[in-house]
């Protein structure tokens, strides 16, 4: 075997580490997301112009890594998102994946469980959508929304028909390491899980609703329902609070990207999208002797068969 090329990266490798890691929860520590985190935080980026370029560099650099992780098709990549509404999900992925091949991109969104899912394990529907090896996969929302609406919404988890012991006060903290564990075990078998976290703010919700109503192009994105949900802001916050303090794990770890705006929040997702790829280090397959026999073969072959 030759030995491996040097990554010719690390520069830049470095640079996208240093860049999220304001974003990143540190595993075992307590978050408070008021305290903690600025959903308007922009890294010194001064504007949205100066963003555009740096969101070019990172999806084209992202495509390089998607196609070697095809190639290798050992690992799979999980990015899992969650944001309240008008967070920025659907923006984010269109723009982060704008540069990749479709064939690679594996997205899944969570709405409220049918019949049929609920008829399972909480984790069943999402184990289901999983990615591949040599996949990326996407949740636009996530087995999160089970310790986060379903704890906001208590009635969800009686819907869920779950037996007397798997109830009661201790649900959650029991939640979060079935989660932990799951991400583990995932992680442990090459799949690797990432965690983003668009931080919005209640006045930029309040913004980007009034725009949903005030642009008839936007209406169709608008909900009554999301403004009611707005009305458990406070209850949602302290469900960020203790989930991202309990599963931010060395393995699957949280980070929490400023989603004030928009262009900035898309630069933090492909960053740490790419970060978690530079971790992995995908590779094309190196060509062996007999490979490389067979090729100059086919090669031969083919120039014969050049009309004269
Ligand atoms: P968009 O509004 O951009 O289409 P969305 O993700 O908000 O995207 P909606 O259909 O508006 O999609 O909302 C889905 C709803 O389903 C959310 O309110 C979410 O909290 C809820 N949901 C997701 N998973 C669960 C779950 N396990 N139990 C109960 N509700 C859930
Ligand atoms: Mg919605």
């Amino acid at each position: 075997m030759r030995d491996r090329p040097a990554r010719t990266t690390d520069k830049r490798a470095e640079r996208i580490a240093e860049f999220i890691a304001p974003l990143r929860v540190e595993p075992g520590s307590r978050v408070r997301l008021a305290e903690d985190f600025d959903p308007a935080y922009r890294a010194g980026v001064k504007n949205k112009k100066a963003g555009e370029e740096l969101l070019r560099a990172g999806v084209a650099q992202l495509a390089e890594y998607q196609r070697r992780l095809a190639a290798d098709a050992t690992s799979g990549v999980l990015l899992c998102l969650q944001a309240l509404d008008a967070g920025g999900k659907d923006g984010t992925i269109r723009h982060v994946m704008s540069g990749v091949n479709p064939q690679g991109v594996r997205v899944a969104g969570f709405k409220v469980p049918s019949t049929e899912e609920l008829s399972h394990d909480y984790l069943w529907r999402y184990a289901c959508r999983l990615p591949r090896r040599g996949e990326i996969g996407i949740f636009n929302r996530s087995h999160y929304e089970e310790v986060l609406v379903v704890r906001v919404h208590p009635e969800h988890l009686t819907r869920q028909g779950l037996p007397d012991g798997a109830t009661g006060k201790k649900v959650w903290q029991r939640r979060y390491r079935q989660i932990n564990d799951w991400e583990r075990y995932l992680t442990e078998n090459g799949f690797h899980v990432v965690k983003v976290f668009l931080n919005l703010s209640k006045e930029e919700q309040r913004v980007r609703f009034l725009k949903r109503i005030d642009v008839p192009e936007r209406n169709w994105k608008f909900s009554a329902a999301d403004v009611r949900e707005r009305g458990f802001w406070d209850s949602y916050q302290d469900a960020f609070d203790e989930v991202l303090s309990a599963t931010s794990t060395p393995w699957a770890p949280w980070y929490v990207v400023p989603a004030d705006r928009k262009w900035f929040a898309r630069i933090c997702a492909a960053a740490v999208l790419t970060h978690t790829l530079i971790g992995i280090d995908p590779r094309y397959p190196e060509v062996d002797d007999k490979s490389r026999a067979a090729l100059a073969g086919a090669r031969k072959r083919l120039e014969r068969e050049a009309p004269r």
